[in-house]
C-alpha cells in the first residue's frame, strides 16, 4: 500500500468519452498541459478510459512509473469513481488515491458551444484535481458485520415478490403490512391487462405461496414506527394492531361474522357493499384471520357465543411492539388512489353515476359487491351507455403534473371487458393522449377500436352535468381532432383517477431517513444505475412506492430489490465507503450542533467524554457536520479542508502581497 509520506507521483488520464468530451474539448492539449503540473510523472488521452484497455493503460502505468496517485478526467464521480478505485486496488494502490476531474457534465456538455473555452476550463479543473489529489490520504478499507435478514414493508403484490424471491435464496424475512391481509390494490383488481388474465388467479396462488413459506414471517394490521440502526443491522420496532381474536385460536369458520348484526362498508369492494363488524376483508384473505373491528362493534357478545370453546375472541387484546434485526430493508408500500371529489367539474361524490376507475374494477368482479353484474349506482339498472373520462388527478400542474401510466390502459381494459359482456353498449373513452408504451399495450389499443368497436374521443372533458330527473349524465368536451365542442349523453361515468404517493410514505420516509422525489413518491438513488437503491445505504424501493406503474414493472422492480439485498448481505460482511467524517476530539467542544445537523443520525454526543461520535456506517459522507462545525473539529476524509483548499489555490492562485 503506498504511504501518505511519499513524494506524489502522479498520472494523468484524459478520457474522450467518444465525442462526449473531444468533440467539444481539446482532450490532447489537456493532456500535454496536465504534463506541466506539479507531481505529474505521465498523462495520456484515450478514447475511453472506462474500457477494458483503458482501465489496463492505467494498471500498467501504476506499475511502469511507480505510481501512487491516479486523476482519471473524465465524467461525475457518480458514474466511474467506483471503477477507477477498483483499477487502483487490483493494482496494489489504495482505491482512496484516484481523484475524477469531471471535465464531461462540468464542461464539455455545457459548453458545446466554446470549444476554446471549454478547453481552458478542462485544464483548469484537471488542475484542481491534480492539487487534491497530492494531498489525498489511503483510507482504510472497512466492512461491517451483515444479518442475513430482510424487512419487506407493505404486502402488495411488489412485497410479496421481493420476499418470496428473498426466502428462494435463504434468506430470513419478515413482511409486514399494514391491513389486515396482505394483497395489496392487485386484490382489487377483476383482470389484468394486456392479457386478461384475472387477477386472483395470478394473486392468490402466490399469497397462498408466501403464508405457507416458513422462512417468511408475515406480520399483518403492523406498522414500522422506529428504525435504528445501519446497514445490515438495522433495528426495528413494530407496532401490532389489536385484531381482538387470537390468531392460533382462530380457524377462519366465520361463524363470529355470521352472527354479528352490525354492518359497515366494506374498503376492499370500494364502500360499495357491507362487510361485518367482525370479518375478514375477503374470501380469500391471507392470514385467515377474522378482525373485530371496535369503531363499529356495540358488544353484544354474540360473536364470542357463536365461537364458543375455541374462545378465539379477545374484547382485551392490547397493541403491542415487536423488535426485529434485520440486515437491509425493502419498502414496498405501493400507491393510493386518487381521490377526484376536489374536481368539482367532474360531480364525483354528487352524482351518483359518477364512478372511479377502481369501483369499476369492483363491478366487473365476479367477487364484488354485484357478483360482476353492471350496475348504476342510482337505480341499479344497467347502463347502455359508458364513457370512460382520462387524465383524472394526472398530467394536470393544479393536481399531480405527472403521467399515472397505467390509466390509459386500466380504462381501455374495462372498455373492453364491458364490450364483452354487452356487445351492444356505447362505450367511449375522452383522452388527451393513449399511452400504451409496454410489450403487447398498442396492439390492445389498437384491438378496443378495431374489434370491440369502443370510440374514442380526443379532447379534455371540461364538465359533467346531471339530468336530476333521470340522473344521466351530459359530458362535455372539445374533439381536438374535429376541431368542435362536443355534448353527449351517458348512463354511468368513469373516472380514470391517479394513482398517488401511498398516505404513510411521509411518515415512512422521515422513519427511514430515505428521500422523497417532487411528485412525493418515493427516490431511488439514480434513475438509471441505481433504480432500487436509496441513498441511505440497506434500504431498497420497489413498485409502485417509488412512482405510478403497473404490475409486470412493479415485479420488475421488486426483484431487482431483492437480488440487490441478496446481493449486499450474501457474504455476511459489508464493505463501508470510507469517505465519512472523523472527530478530532482536542477541538470538539461537544456543542452537538452536528449532531443536529445530520440528516442520517450518524452522530451523538459520548456521555462520558463529551465528544462527538461517528456511526461510520450511518455516515453517508454529505460533510452536513463538517460545514457546521464552529471550531472545525469535524473533518470529512476525502474532502479535509486542506485538500479542498489546494483546489481553490490551483483554480485561483493566492495573490502576492
Ligand atoms: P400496492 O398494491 O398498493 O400494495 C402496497 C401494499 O403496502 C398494500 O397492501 C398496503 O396496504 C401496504 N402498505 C402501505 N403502507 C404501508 C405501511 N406503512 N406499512 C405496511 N404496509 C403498508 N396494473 C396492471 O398491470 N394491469 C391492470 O390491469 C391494472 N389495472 C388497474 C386498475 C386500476 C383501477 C388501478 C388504480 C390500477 C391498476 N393497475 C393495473 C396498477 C396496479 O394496481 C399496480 O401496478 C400494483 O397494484 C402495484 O403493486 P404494489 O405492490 O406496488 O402496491
Ligand atoms: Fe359483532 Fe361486536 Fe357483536 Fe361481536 S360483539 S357480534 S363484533 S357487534
Ligand atoms: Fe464537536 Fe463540532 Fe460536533 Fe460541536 S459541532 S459537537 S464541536 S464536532
Amino acid at each position: 500500500m503506498t504511504d501518505e509520506s511519499e513524494k506524489p507521483r502522479i498520472g494523468v488520464y484524459v478520457c474522450h468519452c467518444g465525442l462526449n468530451i473531444a468533440g467539444v474539448v481539446d482532450v490532447k492539449r489537456v493532456a500535454e498541459y496536465a504534463k506541466s503540473l506539479p507531481n505529474v510523472v505521465v498523462a495520456k488521452d484515450y478514447r475511453y478510459m472506462c474500457s477494458d484497455p483503458g482501465q489496463d493503460l492505467i494498471a500498467d502505468d501504476i506499475k511502469k512509473h511507480d505510481l501512487n496517485r491516479v486523476v482519471v478526467a473524465a465524467c461525475s464521480p457518480n458514474m466511474h469513481e467506483a471503477t477507477f478505485r477498483n483499477v487502483l486496488e487490483k493494482a496494489g494502490v489504495n482505491p482512496y488515491l484516484v481523484e475524477m476531474a469531471n471535465i464531461r457534465e462540468h464542461c464539455s456538455w455545457v459548453h458545446r458551444e466554446e470549444p476554446e473555452k471549454a478547453t481552458e476550463k478542462s485544464k483548469a479543473i484537471t488542475a484542481m484535481a491534480v492539487a487534491k489529489a497530492a494531498g489525498l490520504e489511503p483510507l482504510e478499507v472497512k466492512e461491517v458485520e451483515a444479518l442475513k435478514k430482510v424487512l419487506v414493508i407493505g404486502g402488495g403484490i411488489a412485497g410479496i415478490n421481493a420476499a418470496l424471491d428473498l426466502a428462494e435464496m435463504g434468506f430470513k424475512v419478515y413482511l409486514i403490512e399494514k391491513n389486515e391481509s396482505i394483497g395489496g390494490r392487485m386484490s382489487q383488481l377483476d383482470k389484468t391487462f394486456p392479457t386478461l388474465d384475472c387477477s386472483t388467479c395470478v394473486l392468490g396462488p402466490k399469497m397462498v405461496e408466501i403464508g405457507r413459506n416458513a422462512d417468511v414471517e408475515i406480520l399483518t394490521y403492523s406498522e414500522v414506527i422506529q428504525v435504528e440502526g445501519y446497514v445490515g443491522n438495522f433495528r426495528v420496532k413494530v407496532l401490532r394492531k389489536p385484531r381482538y381474536v387470537i390468531p392460533h385460536n382462530c380457524t377462519g369458520c366465520g361463524e363470529c361474522a355470521d352472527a354479528c348484526p352490525i354492518d359497515f362498508p366494506n374498503e376492499w369492494n370500494m364502500k360499495l357493499d357491507v362487510r361485518k363488524a367482525i370479518s375478514i376483508p375477503f374470501d380469500y384473505a391471507v392470514p385467515l384471520i377474522y378482525t373485530l373491528h371496535k369503531d363499529h362493534c356495540i358488544e353484544c357478545y354474540k360473536c364470542v357465543d357463536a365461537c364458543g370453546e375455541r374462545r378465539a375472541i379477545n374484547f382485551e387484546m392490547e397493541p403491542d411492539e415487536v423488535e426485529l434485526e434485520v440486515g437491509a430493508i425493502i419498502v414496498a408500500t405501493g400507491y393510493d388512489p386518487y381521490d377526484p371529489t376536489i374536481d368539482r367539474e367532474y360531480g364525483y361524490g354528487v352524482y351518483p353515476n359518477v364512478i372511479t376507475g377502481l369501483e369499476m374494477e369492483r363491478l366487473l368482479s365476479a367477487a364484488g359487491p354485484t357478483g360482476g353484474r353492471i350496475t348504476r349506482p342510482s337505480d341499479l339498472e344497467e347502463p347502455k351507455r359508458i364513457a370512460f373520462v382520462q387524465c383524472v388527478g394526472s398530467r394536470s400542474q393544479r393536481r399531480n403534473p405527472y403521467c399515472s401510466r397505467v390509466c390509459c390502459m386500466y380504462s381501455i381494459k374495462q372498455a373492453r371487458q364491458l364490450k364483452e359482456k354487452h356487445p351492444d353498449m356505447d362505450v367511449y373513452i375522452f383522452y388527451m393522449d393513449i399511452r400504451a408504451f409496454g410489450k403487447g399495450f398498442e396492439e390492445f389499443y389498437e384491438q378496443a377500436g378495431r374489434d370491440y368497436k369502443v370510440q374514442f374521443v380526443r379532447g379534455r372533458v371540461a364538465e359533467i352535468e346531471e339530468n336530476p330527473e333521470t340522473h344521466n349524465l351530459i359530458v362535455m368536451a372539445e374533439d381536438t381532432f374535429l376541431g368542435r365542442p362536443v355534448r353527449l349523453e351517458f348512463d354511468m361515468v368513469v373516472l380514470a383517477i391517479a394513482l398517488e404517493p401511498n398516505a404513510t410514505t411521509e411518515k415512512l420516509s422521515e422513519i427511514l431517513r430515505i428521500t422523497r422525489s417532487p411528485d412525493g413518491f418515493f427516490q431511488e438513488a439514480h434513475p438509471k444505475l441505481r433504480p432500487v437503491d436509496t441513498l441511505s445505504a440497506g434500504i431498497f424501493i420497489a413498485g409502485t412506492s417509488q412512482g405510478p406503474k403497473d404490475i409486470p414493472d412493479t415485479v420488475a422492480q421488486a426483484k431487482a430489490a431483492a437480488a440487490s439485498a441478496a446481493a449486499l448481505l450474501s457474504k455476511g460482511k459489508i464493505r463501508i465507503d470510507s469517505v465519512v467524517v472523523s472527530v478530532d476530539e482536542e477541538l470538539c467542544t461537544g456543542c452537538a450542533k452536528c449532531v443536529d445537523i445530520c440528516p442520517f443520525q450518524a452522530l451523538s454526543i459520548d456521555e462520558i467524554a463529551q465528544k462527538a461520535k461517528v456511526i461510520e456506517a450511518k455516515c453517508t459522507g454529505c460533510g452536513s457536520c463538517a460545514a457546521t462545525c464552529p471550531v472545525g473539529a469535524m473533518q470529512l476524509k476525502h474532502f479535509k479542508d486542506a485538500q479542498v483548499l489546494a483546489m481553490v489555490d490551483a483554480a485561483i492562485p493566492p495573490q502576492k502581497q
